[in-house]
């Protein structure tokens, strides 16, 4: 029976390689993001099925718990089992702490790390009863090393690290892995919004001295989510070109 990999936020960007990825790898794929229209004139489900693979859209916001719990439900009749997550859907809202409004700390912690909470646990009881599954998110360099201008994104994803390590210990016993992956600088829609004066500063840090691309985040979670990463659970791999080494 061929086995099934949700991956939210997948419509663009890092979501959409790792789609594509686990596609390749031979898993069947359900897309989510927040909007049908994010699927408009959108090449992934296309690639996916070129490449013979089942492929369906889930839209949802996976800050909202009831939202969640409904696609999941759908995943699993459509489907009959869900074998990967990948928690990838994020968004950020930059602005030094002093100036952050409070609406703006809120929602990056839920659209971040409350959608990780929902899905981790919805998901995490379909895997229970499986006896086996993988989970993986998407935490960042942020995350473990902090960021100016970004203390609702640094939290978020410091919380998923420690989610990460928590759900390991939890559904561990039951061939159940839980890991993250910490990507540093990677092209997508999400940097493209960053200033020339803050590409070239990232860059003097990065020892590779290029920006990482999504389908190099996919490689590692195709790792992550393959048999071949069986006896690996509750670490965070960093992808980033060797960022504070
Ligand atoms: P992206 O291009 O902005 O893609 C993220 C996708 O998630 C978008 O399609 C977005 O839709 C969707 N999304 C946002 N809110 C959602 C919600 N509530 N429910 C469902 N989907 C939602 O970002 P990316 O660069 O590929 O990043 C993917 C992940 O990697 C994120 O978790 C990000 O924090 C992490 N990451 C990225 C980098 C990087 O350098 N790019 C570095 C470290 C970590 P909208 O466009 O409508 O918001």
């Amino acid at each position: 029976m061929s086995k099934t990999a949700l991956i939210t936020g997948s419509a663009r960007g890092i979501g959409a390689a790792i789609a594509i990825r686990l596609a390749k790898d031979g898993y069947d794929i359900a897309l989510n993001d927040i909007s049908e229209s994010m699927f408009e004139n959108n090449e992934t489900v296309e690639a996916i099925k070129a490449l013979g693979r089942q492929c369906e859209i889930f839209v949802a916001d996976v800050s909202d718990h009831s939202q969640c719990e409904k696609i999941v439900k759908d995943i699993k009749a459509r489907f009959g089992s869900i074998d990967c997550l990948v928690n990838n859907a994020g968004i950020t809202r930059d602005g030094l702490a002093a100036r952050m409004p409070e609406e703006q700390y809120d929602l990056v912690i839920a659209v971040n790390q409350k959608s990780v909470f929902n899905m981790m646990k919805l998901v995490g009881s379909v895997m229970l009863r499986q006896k086996s599954g993988k989970i993986i998110s998407l935490a960042s360099v942020a995350g473990l090393y902090g960021n100016p201008g970004q203390i609702n994104y640094s939290a978020s994803k410091g919380a998923i690290i420690a989610m990460t390590k928590t759900m390991a210990k939890e559904l561990g016993s039951r061939g159940i892995t839980v890991n993250a992956v910490a990507p540093g600088f990677i092209k997508t829609p999400m940097t493209d919004k960053l200033t020339d004066e803050q590409r070239e500063k990232m860059l003097e840090l990065i020892a590779m001295k290029r920006y990482g691309l999504p389908e190099e985040i996919a490689g590692v979670v195709s790792f992550l989510a393959s048999d071949d990463s069986s006896y690996v659970t509750g670490q965070v791999i960093e992808i980033s070109g060797g960022l504070m080494m």
